[in-house]
This record gives C-alpha cells, sequence and structure tokens, in this order.
C-alpha cells in the first residue's frame, strides 16, 4: 500500500466560513499516483469541520445560519472560564464533524453526482491546517 501526505492552509476573511477544497483534495490524489484507494480528509483544529455537501449558495448560507441557531455565539460557555471565548466554535466544530473519508476508483474521487468536500471554518481569521492523507495502491 501507498501512502500520500498533504497540509492544506487557510487563514479565512471572516471568523464562520465555508470553503469548498474538493479541488484541492483532487490535486492531492493526482499527485499520489493512487488509482484505487481512499483519501482521509481531517481538519486538525477543534474549532474547524469537514464535511460533504451540495456547493450550492442557498444550503451554504443555512448551513452558517443553522450552525448560529444550534451553536450561538454567547460570552456565557463554561469553556470561557479559561479565558478562551470561542465555546461557540467547538460546537460548531462537532455539528459538522472534523473529518471524512472519501473513496477513490481509477485515479478519481468516487462521489455521487452532487457531492463536494468542504472546510467549515468557526473561529477563523488565523491560520489553521488540514491533513490530506491519501491511502491505498
Ligand atoms: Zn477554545
Amino acid at each position: 500500500m501507498k501512502t500520500h501526505t498533504e497540509y492544506l492552509y487557510f487563514t479565512t476573511k471572516n471568523k464562520r466560513e465555508i470553503i469548498n477544497i474538493t479541488g484541492q483534495v483532487e490535486e492531492a490524489v493526482t499527485k499520489s499516483g493512487i488509482k484505487d484507494g481512499m483519501a482521509l480528509v481531517s481538519a486538525m483544529h477543534i474549532t474547524a469541520s469537514i464535511f460533504i455537501n451540495d456547493e450550492e449558495s442557498g444550503i451554504k448560507q443555512d448551513f452558517l445560519e443553522w450552525a448560529e441557531r444550534l451553536a450561538p455565539f454567547n460570552p456565557n460557555y463554561n469553556h470561557h472560564r479559561t479565558g478562551e471565548s470561542n465555546g461557540d466554535a467547538h460546537m460548531k466544530s462537532i455539528l459538522f464533524n472534523h473529518e471524512v473519508v472519501v473513496p477513490i476508483t481509477k485515479g478519481q474521487l468516487d462521489f455521487g453526482p452532487w457531492q463536494q468536500v468542504f472546510y467549515g471554518e468557526w473561529d477563523g481569521q488565523r491560520k489553521k491546517r488540514v491533513i490530506v492523507k491519501v491511502m491505498g495502491e
């Protein structure tokens, strides 16, 4: 089995953003030369997410609004007793999960028709990292 590892870096303009990273994952798969296997894509932070969904501006806005309803920005999280102020971002990270595994067939991401990979940033405006680990042969 071969493996290939890459790191993607993001510094978002806004505190919360959803970024389509499918192209960068595809590039990592191409560079790996792996034709059959899987790619693990994982946020290396506890205030960010990786998830699969639809490249459609309405649903992306709905995700941001839904995350804010379920885990609103608010000064009163217990986490803030430690001097932090990002309790909401930890919760939002959990809502969207922190990693995905994507199948690779014939050297390409083997997705359903509308599936894309997204990076969810919940506490941005600083440099954050994502690992892409491609495995297979
Ligand atoms: Zn924190």
